[in-house]
C-alpha cells in the first residue's frame, strides 16, 4: 500500500489536525495548517555561530564548548514548539521530515561537505523503556535530505531522562549527561537534535566525540531557546 493511500485511509480513521492550533490542515498527512506553517518563528539570517542565537548573544554561552559551530532554523516557541512535542511524541516522519527541511534551508551544502550526520542518543524513561528516538527520526530525514551518511548508535549514554526545563547546574551534578562512543566516530560530525537549550547534551557528546578522536563537530538543531535576557544585557 502506498503511503499516499495508507494517510488517506487513515485520515477516516482519525481526521488529522494540526499539532500546534488543532484546525485541519490542508493535506491528511500535513502535521500543520497553513496558518501555523506561516507562522513558524524562524531565526534571522545573523545568528551566532556558537551558540546559535540571534546576534548580538551577549557574553557567549558557548564560548568555550566542544564543539566547533552550531546552527539552529526557529526559536523555540509557538508552532515550532508544537512541532517539538509532537516530534518527541511520535517520532512520527512526516513531522521529521518537515523540521529536517527548516535545517537544511538554513546550511549551505558546503558547510556540510565530508560530515557525517549522528544524532544525539535517545534518553531512556525513568522505567527504562527506550524512549521515543526523536532526534534519530529528525537525524535520519535529515540525512535524506543533504546526501551525507547517517551513523546511527555510535553515541550511547545518559543514564536517565533529559529534564527540558532542569537547569543545567542540576542536571551536570546528577551527570546524566555522560556519552560513551562505541568505536571510532568519523572525522567530522554533525550532531542533530531537536531543540538545543542549555546545550548540555550537545556538549557531553561532543566531548565525549573529540575524546575519541572526531576533529571537526557541528551541532545542528530544528529550535533554539533563546535567552532574551543574555541578549537585552548585550546591549
Ligand atoms: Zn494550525
Ligand atoms: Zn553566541
Amino acid at each position: 500500500m502506498s503511503s499516499r493511500l495508507g494517510d488517506f485511509l487513515a485520515s477516516l480513521i482519525v481526521p488529522p489536525i494540526c499539532c500546534s492550533c488543532g484546525a485541519e490542515p490542508a493535506g491528511s498527512s500535513d502535521v500543520l495548517c497553513r496558518r501555523c506553517s506561516n507562522l513558524i518563528p524562524l531565526l534571522p539570517a545573523a545568528i551566532c555561530d556558537r551558540c546559535a542565537q540571534p546576534l548580538p548573544c551577549g557574553v557567549c554561552p558557548a564560548e568555550v564548548s566542544a564543539w566547533d559551530r552550531a546552527y539552529s532554523a526557529c526559536e523555540h516557541r509557538g508552532a515550532a514548539k508544537a512541532l517539538v512535542l509532537n516530534l518527541k511524541a511520535t517520532a512520527s516522519k512526516r513531522t521529521a521530515e518537515l523540521m529536517a527541511a527548516e535545517i537544511a534551508g538554513r546550511l549551505e551544502p558546503k558547510q556540510l561537505s565530508g560530515f557525517a550526520i549522528l544524532p544525539v542518543p535517545a534518553r531512556r524513561q525513568q522505567d527504562s523503556a527506550p524512549a521515543c528516538d526523536h532526534a534519530g527520526a529528525l537525524a535520519g530525514a535529515l540525512s535524506v535530505l543533504t546526501g551525507r551518511p547517517l551513523i546511527s548508535g555510535l553515541l550511547s549514554g545518559g543514564s536517565s531522562a533529559r529534564q527540558a526545563t532542569a537547569r543545567r547546574a542540576v542536571r551536570l551534578s546528577h551527570n546524566r549527561f555522560k556519552m560513551v562512543v562505541a568505536g571510532r566516530p568519523p572525522l567530522r560530525c554533525v550532531l542533530v537534535d531537536d531543540v538545543h537549550t542549555t546545550g548540555a547534551t550537545f556538549e557531553a557528546c561532543a566531548s565525549a566525540l573529540r575524546s575519541a578522536g572526531a576533529q571537526q563537530i557541528v551541532c545542528v538543531s530544528f529550535a533554539r531557546a533563546v535567552d532574551r535576557g543574555r541578549m537585552a544585557a548585550a546591549w
